[in-house]
């Protein structure tokens, strides 16, 4: 079957599939949130939507934290004012590393002053949450990433907060919020951030977070960073009377946030999970009986996010991997992820998130690459 035209180079970047790690597709309720005419920050009308914007991050972080909101910043932004907020010279702060985004933590509570103790795992495979219990006798903090992008592996937490102690527990859901199950409050996870542009199906540029009220109790007075000094945020963006100004809430970003999450919860947060394993079990099912191997093991796959072997013997005469990700670009309109650090031009990372986790997205996908592979 030819699905597409071999002659034609032309690309039709409004019928792009972003399949990758990065972006999404928006759901079309956001794309039409960025044409609202702007309101002032401090707009009683613009201050009411922000509140049930964090009402709403509250319903798919599935707690009841009163400081709960979008940090102004991506992903990494959450992270870093995860751990300024909360870790000062020499805190002792355990993290899981089975990927890139584990050390990425490493490295930003390091430059907070800590005494790291990484708790490494083979790429590709899941970190038992006993070693991290077991890395230190009192650690101030307890860090691990739950669903590593790098990699399509999910690390369990609901183990770690019954088991944390006297310890913060402090999860990056960037890939997992609105994917797959996030219980913060259930599972006893102390701080939390994402990102809007991985399931939440939102441009980048927001990093929702929340704390619980045992981790507001423990934030630093002054931590080293005023832009991400979570006291003086939480005036703005939870404070009941006047509003007090902190900085410029990016508006547009946050009415695109409000309409994302309206999209999510229109559907059903358990919906637009199903919809997610389905896309997963659907992508996964097919490339294994296509003999690509999976690098995830099956108890611990992220649907959200495929890593898979590339197949060399497949590859078409001197075509390198990153030439069928090209091609599968340009001439149909689909993106995938190359692999990252260790990874790097030997795996693939496939994204089924947000509103692209459409079955026939998965069905174009795998057409494709029968097209492309020998
Ligand atoms: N954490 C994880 C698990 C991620 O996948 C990413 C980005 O892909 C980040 C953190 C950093 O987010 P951002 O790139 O939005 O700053």
């Amino acid at each position: 079957m030819e699905i597409f035209d071999q002659n034609s180079s032309e690309r039709v970047l409004s019928d792009r599939v972003l399949m990758g790690p990065g972006p999404s597709n928006p759901y079309p309720e956001v794309a039409q949130a960025f044409t609202r005419p702007l309101l002032g920050h401090l707009d009683s009308d613009f201050i009411a939507l922000l509140d049930e914007t964090c009402d709403r991050l509250r319903t798919v972080f599935c707690t009841d934290n009163p400081l709960t909101f979008p940090v102004s910043g991506t992903g990494s932004a959450g992270m870093e004012a995860a751990f300024v907020n909360t870790i000062g010279e020499g805190d002792a702060v355990v993290v899981g590393v089975n990927g890139v985004f584990g050390q990425r933590m490493c490295d930003v509570a390091a430059r907070c002053g800590a005494t790291v103790v990484a708790v490494e795992a083979e790429w590709g495979t899941p970190i038992d949450p006993q070693r991290l219990l077991d890395a230190h006798p009192d650690p101030t903090l307890i860090a691990v990433v739950h669903a590593e992008t790098s990699t399509g592996v999910r690390n369990d937490l609901a183990e770690l907060g019954a088991g944390k102690g006297d310890a913060l527990l402090l999860a990056d859901c960037v890939t997992s919020l609105a994917g797959i199950d996030v219980r913060l409050d259930d599972w006893g996870v102390d701080i939390a951030y994402s990102g809007t542009q991985k399931c939440l199906g939102v441009p980048p540029g927001l990093s929702p977070l929340s704390v619980s009220p045992r981790a507001v109790d423990r934030l630093l007075e002054r931590p080293r960073s005023w832009y991400f000094d979570l006291q003086m945020i939480a005036d703005y963006v939870t404070g009941s009377g006047a509003r007090a100004y902190h900085h410029t809430a990016p508006i547009s970003m946050i009415y695109a946030l409000h309409a994302g999450l309206g999209a999510v919860l229109d559907e059903g947060l358990d919906a637009v999970h199903a919809r997610h394993q389905q896309c997963g079990d659907l992508l996964q099912a097919g490339l294994e009986a296509r003999g690509f191997e999976l690098v995830a093991p099956a108890t611990h796959r992220l649907p959200q996010l495929t890593s898979v072997r590339v197949p060399e013997s497949r590859l078409p005469d001197s075509a390198t991997e990153a030439d069928i990700r090209e091609e599968l670009l340009s001439r149909c309109g689909i993106e995938i992820g190359g692999g990252l650090g260790a990874f790097a031009g030997n795996c693939w990372r496939i994204g089924c998130m947000g509103h692209t986790a459409r079955p026939r997205n998965v069905t174009l996908l795998l057409a494709a690459l029968d097209e492309l592979l020998v």
